[in-house]
């Protein structure tokens, strides 16, 4: 029997409610997205208070978007972490409120590894995802039992170095579209290219992009720049994490691969390699409620068994604490 899955994603700026079938067929995608008040980071309170006001919104929305009535729904899946606590009890609380009025099983899953599962209903069945959002950077891949990270940053997310530099250069929120919007030049400043072993560090590279600003550089050479190298570099270790696995898939996720020179430079690389690149629609590679549904419904097809855990966030939940049970 097909199964109606609903996906509740929360752990940071994004609500998300999706609706997808165990046949991979996306019934809805609903998304709000908190903004911080010009010139401020994200408030981990202010997004949850974002959340839990657009919740009972998304929930009827994707459920008229499925044609569907919440009896319909066979089973709730969220996002337990990693991510912001207070943004995670919301999403938590959201999910338990409704499986517990509508009598579904729910679950909590792991939101990075979802963003990878997410890759696998693209086609690939083995893939190194490049992974690049906010919050998380991280080179992730299967081995024996679970995906392990290869490489990760060791400071800040890739996303949350753009949109800092972004601010500080007066820019407005979020920074990564605006910094590819203006990108421009053949003229590649020189800036800090931070590859350490398999690991990443950004937070050097946009302070110095912000040196050029005030140095008076042209703002579209200095945003060409910081995504040339910025991007070079999470190109550098995926290609490494192939080599090193011999894998032959590449995936990619996170709000930053919506970036059309980051898509085009992963995939020069994995064509050169002879690799295949999946790119997930841009609705698929942002957090999302549908990838957090699909990785609760091929948990539950391999017999997962759901336990106490499920009804706990964990902020700090490691990709490579999961168990992948369902390979
Ligand atoms: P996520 O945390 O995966 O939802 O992604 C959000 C991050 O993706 C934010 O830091 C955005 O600035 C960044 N982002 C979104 N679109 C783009 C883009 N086109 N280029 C670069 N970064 C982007
Ligand atoms: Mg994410």
């Amino acid at each position: 029997m097909s199964e109606i899955i609903l996906g509740i994603e929360s752990t940071a700026h994004t609500a998300g409610v999706g609706i997808i079938t165990s046949e991979g067929k996306i019934l809805s995608n609903q998304r709000s997205v908190y903004i911080p008040d010009k010139g401020e980071g994200i408030h981990p309170r202010e997004a949850a208070n974002h959340h839990s006001e657009k919740f009972p919104i998304l929930f009827k929305s994707a459920l008229e978007e499925a044609n569907l009535s919440p009896k319909e729904i066979t089973l709730v899946s969220y996002a337990r972490g990693p991510g912001l606590g207070p943004c995670l009890r919301t999403g938590a609380t959201a999910a338990r409120a409704f499986a517990y009025a509508h009598n579904i099983p729910f679950l909590g899953v792991n939101h990075c590894v979802a963003h990878l599962e997410i890759g696998l209903l693209e086609g690939a069945t083995d893939p190194v995802l490049l992974y690049l959002s906010g919050a998380n950077t991280q080179v992730i891949a299967y081995a024996a039992g679970r995906y392990r990270v290869f490489g990760e940053t060791i400071d800040i997310g890739i996303g949350n170095g753009l949109d800092k530099f972004a601010r500080e250069a007066g820019m407005g929120f979020p920074g990564g579209p605006k910094l590819e919007k203006i990108a421009e030049g053949d003229e590649l400043i020189d800036l800090p290219y931070s590859v350490k072993g398999m690991d990443l560090a950004f937070s050097g590279l946009m302070t110095a992009a912000k040196q050029k600003v005030d140095a008076g550089h042209s703002l579209p050479s200095i945003a060409y720049s910081v995504q040339e190298t910025a991007f070079a570099m999470s190109c550098e270790v995926s290609e490494r994490a192939l080599a090193h696995t011999g894998k032959t898939e590449l995936v990619l996720g996170g709000g930053v691969a919506c970036n059309s020179r980051l898509r085009e430079m992963a995939m020069t690389m994995a064509e050169e390699r002879g690799v295949k690149c999946f790119v997930p629609e841009k609705a698929l590679c942002v957090d999302n409620g549908v990838m957090i549904g699909w990785l609760g419904y091929q948990m539950m097809a391999a017999d997962y068994e759901i336990t106490d855990d499920d009804n706990r966030v964990n902020q700090k939940y490691r990709t490579d604490m999961v168990e992948v049970t369902w390979r």
